[in-house]
């Protein structure tokens, strides 16, 4: 009686525990970090973007809704976006694939090359990102080629690169990319 009462109760206590186990095993193994979790996060501060932060917000929607290995998140302590009124070129991004930086936008410039205000914002993220200058410059179909292009949405190739960036254990790949000339170049015909 005792021995049968004993048994029982251990029985019930190492069931309990099994159902513990289950509990807490299950939601680690079922979500086995999705890959939104194992994105590498940029954050980006558009406080000091003026009139081109809405446009700062749509660039990085744009990427992130293209891409899973890395997530730009409105935040502090990585990319600065500074809105001024005159620089060497329409944007410039102060590093290439990198999670702490600089990128200016001269409002002047901007309206001078002839590109479209959100494809220059993506362009500059796009280098934040890891990508740098095709050889096509020109070519609308891509945001990394510049031009007088209206065009903010990056191609297939070009997500897939920024995929492939972020999926190893990137380092910066560069300084500063001379962006001069690179949105005021003619739109490459029949692109
Ligand atoms: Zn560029």
């Amino acid at each position: 009686m005792f021995r049968a009462t004993l048994f029982r109760a251990t029985l019930a206590g190492i069931v309990g525990v099994l159902a513990a186990i289950a509990l807490v095993g299950a939601p680690t193994a079922a979500s086995a970090l999705p890959r939104e979790d194992a994105a590498r996060t940029i954050y980006y501060n558009s406080g000091r973007a003026a009139e081109l932060a809405p446009l700062v917000d749509q660039a990085a929607e744009i990427w992130n809704s293209g891409v899973t290995t890395v997530r730009l998140v409105k935040g502090s302590g990585g990319i600065t976006v500074v809105t001024s009124e005159n620089g060497s070129a329409p944007g410039t991004a102060s590093c290439v694939g990198c999670t702490r930086g600089t990128i200016n936008f001269y409002r002047n410039q901007i309206k001078q090359s002839g590109a479209g205000p959100l494809r220059v914002v993506v362009h500059e993220f796009g280098h934040i990102l890891g990508l740098n200058h095709p050889p096509d410059i020109g070519n609308c179909d891509k945001v990394m080629a510049g031009g007088r292009c209206d065009n903010a949405q990056p191609n297939a190739q070009e997500l897939a690169a920024v995929e492939r960036f972020w999926a190893g254990r990137p380092a910066p790949v560069a300084g500063p990319v001379d962006e001069r000339g690179v949105f005021g170049a003619p739109a490459l015909a029949g692109t």
